[in-house]
């Protein structure tokens, strides 16, 4: 069988995982120690925050299939969230999502689906790849330990694009189809309360010089009833302050955020920050997927269509049909 060895364990490495490990031998590798990437939990007892992707819609029929089954075992969940905009410090435009167009979410949390996607899939995690380097047996990959995790016939990077593109031999052609990519950063800020707070929305989208998103986290289901915030600084300011002192960020952050709901934010039992330094592309892009088959290399996801979930899965899928057809004869 073909040894296929994919880089990451977000959707869009489990996706293809998925699809693949039927006419291939599949190997996984993930830096971290937690599965699906961006679709992410923090646990800090007893609390719980999703800080990277907040929630996800479905638009086309593959990924509403994709999600039946994860839907039918509660690990997806619709978010029936009270949702407003606060502009210029207005709060306006209040509505909820319903099920005309379900907002979903990963069940106790995000990482979630991660944990479901993985189940039976050869995933060595905490295994940070350092180099993909041509040798006469085929591609042999190397971790940032040191150590050699054998050969493969075919190699898929889903990093995202700058990670994607230092990690890859420059061998990969493929890489110029989208030479001007950026991902921006977005700083997640998390809160928890002993006591629920006295806000009338689960979700304020913001616009603002910094906060781009408030989102009572408790609010989505199968939570535990324990009050938390995730507040997420909007893309620009986030980029712009990517390397300043996480502390300053955080008191920032958490000041602009006390203006905005007009209550003090500095009651929190607990507080932290996470800085996603490739949180969402710059423009959305149609390539779908980077494939060299002389070299054998590859690359999907998000950010070969645009920043979203669906756009993850779209890109696995696209690449994984291709390449299907190309190993099955
Ligand atoms: C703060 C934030 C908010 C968001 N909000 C939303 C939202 O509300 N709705 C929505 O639809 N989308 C949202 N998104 C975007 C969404 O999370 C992504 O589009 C999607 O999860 C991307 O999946 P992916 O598999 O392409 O990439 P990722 O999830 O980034 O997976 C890539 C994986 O590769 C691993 N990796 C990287 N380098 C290496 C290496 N050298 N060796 C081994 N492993 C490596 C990473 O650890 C990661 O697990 C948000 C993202 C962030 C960060």
């Amino acid at each position: 069988m073909v040894k296929i060895a994919i880089i990451g364990a977000g959707l869009a490495g489990l996706t293809l995982a998925r699809s693949l490990q039927d006419i291939a031998q599949v190997t996984v590798f993930e830096k971290s120690r937690g599965l699906g990437g961006r679709l992410s939990t923090r646990r800090a007892e007893p609390f719980a925050f999703d800080h990277g992707a907040q929630y996800f819609t479905a638009k086309t029929d593959a990924f509403n299939d994709f999600l039946k089954p994860m839907i039918a075992s509660n690990v997806v969940q619709a978010w029936d969230a009270r949702v407003v905009d606060i502009r210029d410090g207005q709060v306006m435009n209040q509505r909820q999502w319903d099920a005309t167009c379900p907002h979903y979410v990963g069940s106790p949390g995000m990482s979630a689906i991660g944990r479901y996607l993985a189940d039976g899939l050869d995933v060595r995690r905490q295994t940070h790849i350092q180099s993909v380097v041509a040798d006469e047996r085929g591609w042999a990959l190397t971790d940032t330990d040191g150590e050699e995790l054998g050969v493969f016939d075919w190699v898929i990077s889903t990093a995202p694009v700058a990670q994607t593109a230092a990690l890859l031999p420059p061998s990969f052609a493929a890489m110029s189809a989208l030479p001007d990519l950026q991902m921006q950063g977005c700083f997640a800020v998390m809160l928890g309360f002993d006591q629920a707070l006295p806000l009338d929305f689960d979700v304020a989208r913001v616009v603002d010089t910094k906060i781009g998103w408030i989102a009572v986290n408790s609010s989505k289901p199968g939570r535990p009833d324990a009050c938390r915030l995730v507040i997420h600084a909007n893309n620009a300011w986030s980029q712009a302050h990517l390397d300043a002192p996480r502390d300053t960020v955080m008191t920032e952050l958490c000041d602009a955020a006390s203006d905005l709901l007009g209550l003090s934010l500095a009651t929190a039992q607990h507080r932290a920050i996470h800085a996603w330094r490739y949180a969402n592309v710059d423009q959305p892009r149609t390539v779908r997927y980077l494939l060299d088959t002389d070299n054998q290399l590859a690359a999907a996801g998000d950010w070969c269509l645009e920043g979203r979930v669906e756009s993850a899965f779209s890109s696995a899928m696209a690449l994984a049909d291709d390449l299907r057809k190309r190993l099955v004869h």
